[in-house]
């Protein structure tokens, strides 16, 4: 037997890495990137901000100045706390480990947000999948006969979905609160809340068993790595212990704090990349062959089946004239023909609109 037979888990041998595709010197619309930066006054400043930051010094661990901000900024309601993680990944990953008892659940709407299940495995919990309904709706009565069933300890609910862009109805939510009561934490994800202008975040104080968890990555600061969660205090002190103590890092700190300063220039990206999603969705919708599902978020997910053209090969042809969206029809069944584009600047979407245009019509 060799060393990596020896030491290695059987199941982590068997995975593929997560691959990223090297976007260099292409249209990159595949991850949900804000694509506006702040103004270049503000870019000097916040160079000037980061070079004061004390390098040699660890970071002080309570985060203090930046929880505030976050608290404040970000509507988390009065007498709730944020535990901060290095990405709402490592958030999932902190959860997944605090939750690992020996036959503990994890259970969310499928197609969903690959870290669910990723990180359940890690941590050695069993995941559910349960499939939406064909027209990517969340099938509650599917959800609630699987929640008493196997009675899982974490249930996600990606509020809006990720790579459906579905916004599940708010009282599905609800019922789902409802009847998993002590037996499990229910974790709304709320990635690309800016786009979606709904959230549970007011509601902390009705559900005991309420965790919202937030990222400033699709806001506009994803190279930063920085997400939030809010829960009941009991809930938080649990979560809290298993984070590593030095988890965010004194330039992201610095970073993310001057950004919030200045929130309302985020808003402003996110309300417009809002309307961009509304003439992109439209643009698409009048080319023969594609239906546009309705999104909450900054990605629209598109099923193509045009004359004799697969989605495979589209995102293909796409790809040779440098234009890298998502092909996400292998994921699940549901996402037969499927493909998810992020929305961009009017110009960045002209120009995928034009590629995808000529490349149905070759
Ligand atoms: C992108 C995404 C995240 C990842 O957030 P990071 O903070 O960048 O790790 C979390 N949840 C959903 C549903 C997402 O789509």
């Amino acid at each position: 037997m060799s060393l990596i037979d020896h030491i290695i888990r059987p199941d982590i041998r068997a995975l593929a890495p997560y691959h990223v595709q090297d976007a260099a010197g292409f249209l990159k619309l595949d991850a949900m990137e804000n694509p506006y930066q702040l103004s270049p006054e503000l870019r000097a400043e916040l160079g000037r901000r980061l070079a004061e930051v004390a390098l040699n010094r660890y970071p002080v661990p309570t985060y203090a100045g930046l929880k505030a901000r976050l608290r404040e900024k970000m509507g988390v309601p009065d007498g709730f706390d944020v535990v901060l993680g290095n990405g709402s990944d490592e958030l999932i990953a902190m959860v997944s480990v605090a939750c690992a008892k020996p036959g503990a659940k994890v259970l969310a709407p499928v197609p969903g947000f690959v870290m669910y299940a990723l990180s359940a495995q890690f941590a050695g919990l069993e995941f559910i999948g349960v499939p939406l309904r064909a027209d990517l709706t969340l099938d509650l009565p599917a959800m609630l006969a699987a929640i008493a069933q196997q009675r899982p300890a974490i249930i996600y609910l990606a509020y809006p979905n990720n790579p459906t862009g579905t916004l599940f109805d708010a009282a599905d939510i609800v019922a789902i609160l409802q009847a998993v009561g002590d037996s499990g934490v229910v974790i709304v994800d709320e990635a690309y809340q800016p786009f979606a202008q709904a959230t549970f975040m007011p509601r902390l104080a009705e559900f005991d068993n309420l965790l919202v968890m937030r990222t400033v990555s699709k806001l506009g600061l994803a190279g930063i790595r920085l997400g939030y969660m809010s829960a009941s205090a009991a809930l938080l002190a649990e979560f809290e212990k298993v984070r590593p103590p030095y988890n965010i890092n004194v330039l992201t700190e610095a970073a993310a704090a001057f950004v919030l300063d200045h929130a309302d220039i985020l808003e402003q990206q996110a309300a417009a990349l809002r309307a961009e999603r509304l003439d992109l969705s439209a643009a698409l919708a009048r080319l023969p062959g594609v239906e546009v599902f309705p999104s909450a978020a900054n990605f629209l997910l598109i099923r193509v089946r045009a004359n004799g053209k697969t989605a495979n090969a589209v995102f293909a042809e796409l790809l040779a004239r440098k234009v890298l969206i998502k092909n996400v029809g292998k994921m699940h069944v549901l996402l037969e023909d499927c493909l998810r584009v992020t929305v961009s600047t009017p110009e960045e979407n002209a120009a995928f609109l034009s590629a995808l245009t000529a490349v149905l019509s070759s």
